[in-house]
C-alpha cells in the first residue's frame, strides 16, 4: 500500500495570488494513498524542505508529490531532500502549478481546479513510480571550444590554465574573430590588436591548447563527459607544418584582385594569402576559387618560390576524431546583410559603409594605412552621418527584433576618434535612443557630445541618396525639434544589427542544444545557469548566446570555462536513470526506434529465445546503451509493438496521469 505525501507551495504570491493553495492541499488529501497533504509559503526554502523530510520519516512515506514551480527549477532540490530522508529520489513527482497554471490564468476558481487536476495526475503517477538507481559514466578530461574569437580564446586559456587539454576549432584560417578586425575598443580606447594578439600567441604556445584553424565540426556523438567529435580540417593547400609564414608566395602570386575578407572587401588580396600580419597560425592558405593552378592547372608560382616546400596543390580535406568531456560553443556573431535596406543606398554608394567597414578604414593595417578616406574617390570626408539601429529593434521582417547592444557605444567611439583625428570633420549621429548601461559607458557617450561636439540628433533617417556631385543626401527627421533635415554628407556609416554566425544553427542541431527564434543559443536558465545550455556538457561563451561587448564576452568566456572545468575535474558523473529499455519478448527488431534516437543509443543484438516446442530461436532485438540514452522518449513513441519503454516515464505512468486528468 502506497503512503503518499502531498506538499503544495504558495511561492509567495506567485502561485497563491491565482490558486487557492489551501483548497488544493485539501482536495489532494482525499486522493487514494495520500496520507498527508500540506501547504507552505516557500516549499523550496530550508524550512519547506525540512517539512518534506520530516513528513517522509514521520509518516513513513513511499512517495512524494510537490505542487510547485517547474521541475526544471526545483525537481533536483526536492529529490535531494527526499534522498536525505531515506526515500529514493525518483519516488518524488512535481506538479507544475506555477508556470503551467498560476502564471497563465487569471480566474482563481478555474486556476485552482486546474492545479487540483495537475496534482491528481502527479499522485496517480507516483503510485506507479519505482526506485531508480543512477549509474556512473567516466569523464574524458579534454574540452572542445568551437570558435576561435576572443570568447573561444579566453575559454580555452582558462581551461588550459586549470591543467586540462583543450582544442579550439576555428572555421577561418586564423583565430582572432571579429576583435582582430576592430581598431580601438570602448570605453578605454585602447588598441584592440594590442590586447588581443598576446592572447592569440599565448593560446598558440600553450602546451595544453591545440588549434584546429580552417576547420569545422562535422559530427558530434555521445553525451556529457564522453562526446566523440569529428573535425573536418579543410584543405588549405599549404602544409601547416612546413610553412614559415614568410609571405613570399603572397607577394609573388599573380592573382591580386581577390576581395579581402579581413578588410571587408575594401581592398584586395592574392589567391594565396595570410589574413593579417598577426594571424595565428601564421601560415598561408590558397583560395581554390581564385588560384589558377587549382582551377586551370596553370601557374604554380607559389610552389616555385616557397623555399620551405610547403605548397601542396593535392592536399584534400581530412577528418580527425577526438573524444571530449565538455564542449564550449563560441561561434560569435556577424553584422546582418544590408541588401534589403535600399533606403540607405548601401549597395549603390561605396561611401555608405557599415561600422565594421569603418573600423577597417580607420585601422593602420586597413586599406588606407589608417587614414580615413572615402572608398569612392580616396578623399577625406568632411561631413559624416552615422545611422543607428539599422536592422535592430525592428518589427518588420527585414531586421531583428532585439537591440544589438554594442552599436551605441562603438558609434560614440567612432565619432570621438574621427573628431579627435580630424577636427575639421562634422559628425552627426541619428539615434532612436542612446543605450549606455555599462561601466563608464555613459560618461564615454557624454564626452562624445560635450567634449568632441558630436551632433547627436534623436530621429530617424528616412532616405540616403547618392548625388552626382559625389555628396550623399541624407534625409532625416529631428524628433525633438520636430523638423525635417537634409544633410549633404560625404560618408554615411550604418550601425548594422548583429546576428549569430550562420554556422550556429547546424551546429545546434549536431549538439542537440536549443536556440531561440533569432538563432542565439538558449541558456539552461537565463538567471541561474546563463553559461550552460540545456544539454548537459555543452556550455556557451560570448555572442553566440546574445549580443555582447568585449568585457561581457570575456567574462562569460571565463564563466563557461569555470563550468567546463567543474565537469572535467570529475572522474565520473552520475547518469540519468530515466532511460529507455526494450522488452525483448515484444521487440520485433523493426529498427523504428534506432532511426529516431538522436543520440545513437540503440543497437541490435541477436538473442536466443526458448520456443514452446523447446527449440531455440534467434531473434534480432533492440538494445539500449543506458550511458548514451538521454531519456528523450522518442523511441517509445516510435516503437509500433510497444516494446520500448522509459524508466520513470513509462507508458503506464503517463496513461495513469492522462486518466487522472480526464476523470
Ligand atoms: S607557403 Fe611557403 S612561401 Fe608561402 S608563406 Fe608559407 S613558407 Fe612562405
Ligand atoms: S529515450 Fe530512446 S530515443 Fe531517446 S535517447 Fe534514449 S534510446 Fe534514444
Amino acid at each position: 500500500m502506497k503512503r503518499i505525501g502531498v506538499f503544495v507551495c504558495h511561492c509567495g504570491t506567485n502561485i497563491a495570488a491565482t490558486v487557492d493553495v489551501k483548497a488544493v492541499a485539501e482536495a489532494l488529501g482525499h486522493e487514494p494513498g495520500v496520507v498527508i497533504s500540506q501547504d507552505y509559503q516557500y516549499m523550496c526554502s530550508e524550512s519547506g524542505q525540512n517539512l518534506v523530510k520530516n513528513a517522509i520519516k514521520e509518516h513513513n512515506l513511499t512517495g512524494v508529490v510537490v505542487c510547485s514551480c517547474s521541475p526544471r527549477m526545483h525537481e533536483n532540490t526536492f529529490r535531494k531532500a527526499a534522498a536525505s530522508a531515506g526515500l529514493n529520489p525518483y519516488l518524488v513527482e512535481i506538479a507544475n502549478i506555477r508556470e503551467q497554471c498560476s502564471w497563465i490564468h487569471k480566474d482563481i476558481a478555474s486556476a485552482t481546479e486546474k492545479a487540483i487536476i495537475l496534482g491528481k495526475a502527479a499522485v496517480a503517477k507516483v503510485h506507479l513510480n519505482s526506485p531508480l538507481t543512477a549509474g556512473e559514466s567516466p569523464v574524458v578530461k579534454r574540452a572542445l571550444v568551437i570558435g576561435g574569437g576572443i570568447a573561444g580564446i579566453q575559454t580555452a586559456l582558462d581551461i588550459a590554465e586549470a591543467g586540462f587539454d583543450v582544442d579550439i576549432v576555428e572555421k577561418n584560417p586564423t583565430i582572432g574573430g571579429k576583435m582582430a578586425q576592430i581598431d580601438k575598443t570602448f570605453p578605454t580606447l585602447d588598441c584592440a590588436a594590442c590586447i588581443l594578439t598576446p592572447k592569440m600567441v599565448e593560446a598558440s604556445q600553450n602546451e595544453h591548447i591545440t588549434i584546429h584553424s580552417f576547420s569545422e565540426v562535422a559530427d558530434v556523438k555521445g553525451f556529457v563527459g564522453n562526446f566523440t567529435v569529428k573535425i573536418k580540417k579543410k584543405a588549405r593547400f599549404v602544409d601547416e607544418t612546413k610553412c614559415t609564414g614568410c609571405g613570399l608566395c603572397t607577394e609573388k602570386c599573380p592573382m591580386k584582385k581577390v576581395p579581402n575578407e579581413f578588410n571587408m572587401g575594401l581592398d584586395n588580396r592574392t589567391a594565396i594569402y595570410i589574413p593579417f600580419a598577426q594571424a595565428v597560425p601564421k601560415v598561408a592558405t590558397i583560395d581554390p576559387n581564385h588560384c589558377m593552378m587549382l582551377s586551370k592547372g596553370k601557374c604554380g608560382i607559389c610552389s616555385s618560390v616557397c623555399s620551405a616546400g610547403a605548397i601542396d596543390y593535392k592536399q584534400e580535406d581530412r577528418f580527425i576524431e577526438q573524444k571530449y568531456g565538455a564542449i564550449v560553443v563560441a561561434t560569435g556573431f556577424n553584422p546582418i546583410n544590408l541588401d534589403k535596406y535600399d533606403e540607405f543606398a548601401y549597395n549603390q554608394c561605396p561611401d555608405v559603409v557599415t561600422s565594421l567597414e569603418l573600423e577597417r578604414l580607420m585601422n593602420a593595417a586597413g586599406p588606407n594605412g589608417g587614414t580615413l578616406l572615402r572608398p569612392s574617390d580616396k578623399t577625406h570626408p568632411h561631413k559624416i552621418v552615422f545611422v543607428q539601429c539599422v536592422g535592430s529593434r525592428c518589427d518588420d521582417s527585414k531586421g531583428k527584433p532585439y537591440c544589438s547592444k554594442i552599436c551605441c557605444m562603438y558609434t560614440a567611439k567612432h565619432a570621438m576618434l574621427i573628431r579627435e583625428k580630424y577636427p575639421d570633420t562634422e559628425v552627426y549621429v541619428f539615434y532612436i535612443d542612446v543605450r549606455t548601461p555599462g561601466k563608464n559607458f555613459d560618461e564615454f557617450y557624454r564626452r562624445a557630445v560635450e567634449q568632441y561636439n558630436v551632433h547627436y540628433i534623436k530621429g530617424m533617417v528616412g532616405k540616403v541618396t547618392p548625388r552626382s556631385d559625389g555628396k550623399i543626401d541624407v534625409q532625416a527627421s529631428d524628433l525633438l525639434a520636430n523638423e525635417q533635415l537634409h544633410i549633404d554628407a560625404d560618408m554615411v556609416v550604418l550601425a548594422a544589427a548583429i546576428e549569430p554566425d550562420k554556422t550556429a544553427r547546424p551546429l545546434a542541431t549536431m549538439l542537440t542544444t536549443q536556440m531561440d527564434t533569432n538563432d542565439f543559443f538558449t541558456e539552461a536558465h537565463p538567471k541561474l545557469r546563463p553559461v550552460e545550455s540545456a544539454t548537459a556538457g555543452i556550455f556557451l561563451s560570448g555572442a553566440c548566446q546574445g549580443p555582447k561587448d568585449i568585457p561581457e564576452t570575456v567574462a562569460q568566456a571565463s564563466a563557461a570555462a569555470a563550468k567546463a572545468i567543474g565537469l572535467l575535474v570529475k572522474n565520473s558523473i552520475t547518469c540519468n536513470p530515466c532511460v529507455a529499455h526494450s522488452d525483448e519478448l515484444m521487440c520485433n527488431g523493426c529498427s523504428s526506434c534506432e532511426k529516431v534516437c538522436p543520440y545513437g543509443a540503440i543497437t541490435y543484438i541477436d538473442k536466443e529465445f526458448k520456443m514452446p516446442d523447446r527449440t531455440i530461436a534467434v531473434r534480432r532485438v533492440a538494445s539500449v546503451n543506458p550511458a548514451v540514452c538521454q531519456g528523450c522518449g522518442a523511441c517509445t513513441v516510435a516503437c509500433p509493438s510497444g516494446a520500448m519503454d522509459l524508466s520513470g516515464f513509462s507508458n503506464s505512468q503517463i496513461m495513469s496521469e492522462v486518466d487522472a486528468i480526464c476523470k
